[in-house]
Order: C-alpha cells, then structure tokens, then sequence
C-alpha cells in the first residue's frame, strides 16, 4: 500500500512538473531570459545557424532570429525571411559559406547575414564574427 502510495505520489510530481512547465511555456514569456525554445518541436533554439539547426525561424514579428532543426514543422508564417542585400541584391545568407564569406547586420540587433565577397557592402553594415564553426 505504502509503495503504492508513494508511486501515486512520484506520478503527481511529474504530471506536475510537466504541466507547470507548459504553462510556463504557453505564458506571456517576457520574464527572463531563457533560451528560446520551438512551440514545434519543442527542442531548444539556437542563436545562430549550426548544421543541425540551420532553419532560421522569427517568433515574432521583429523578434530575435533563432535556428530550429531542418526536421522542424514550423509553419511558413514563422520562417524568418531572408532579406536581399541592399548594395548587390542578392538574397542573404543565414550562415558563412565559400560563396557568402562577408558577415553583415543590416538592422540592429538583426541578426547576422552572409553576403559575397564582391559585394561594396558599406563599413556600418560589416560584423566582425568569430568564426563559429570552430569550437
Ligand atoms: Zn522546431
Ligand atoms: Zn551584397
């Protein structure tokens, strides 16, 4: 009875835990900063593109850009559209490729970018990152 009792006991916990935490989830979530995580899949976000999250998703409008998995049924409305290069027009890249090795934030706070090397992309618009994919 009493091992009974205290499995009853443990299952409560949990089932409580679990729903304390989805409703902390499904709150307003201004509180602190937490890592953001996927109303999806519900995995951790990521704040920059990795190969395994290299999907950029925007939350909400005007929002911080993060990176969910590419196995992710996150709906179009959430996809964070790319914006063209405003200097050669060529749409952005999320991540550093061969092709797109110059980092660039065009709007503060945005997030970062990837344009091409013969882009006259304008100082103000240049990022000094640390290469990421080195760890
Ligand atoms: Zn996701
Ligand atoms: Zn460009």
């Amino acid at each position: 009875m009493n091992i009974h009792l205290k499995k009853l006991g443990l299952i409560l916990i949990l089932v409580a835990a679990i729903v304390g935490a989805s409703l902390a989830f499904s709150g307003h979530g201004h509180k602190k900063v937490m890592p953001a995580k996927c109303p999806v899949c519900h995995m951790t976000l990521s704040t920059h593109w990795t190969k395994a999250t290299p999907v950029a998703v925007q939350l909400k409008k005007n929002g911080p850009v993060y990176y969910c998995c590419n196995k992710c049924k996150m709906p179009k409305s959430a996809l964070y559209k790319v914006p063209k290069c405003p200097v050669c027009h060529m749409t952005l890249s999320t991540h550093w490729t061969k092709m797109t090795p110059v980092a660039v934030r065009l709007t503060k706070g945005g997030p970062v970018l990837y344009c091409c090397k013969g882009c006259h992309m304008p100082a103000k618009y240049l990022v000094h990152v640390k290469k990421t994919h080195k760890k």
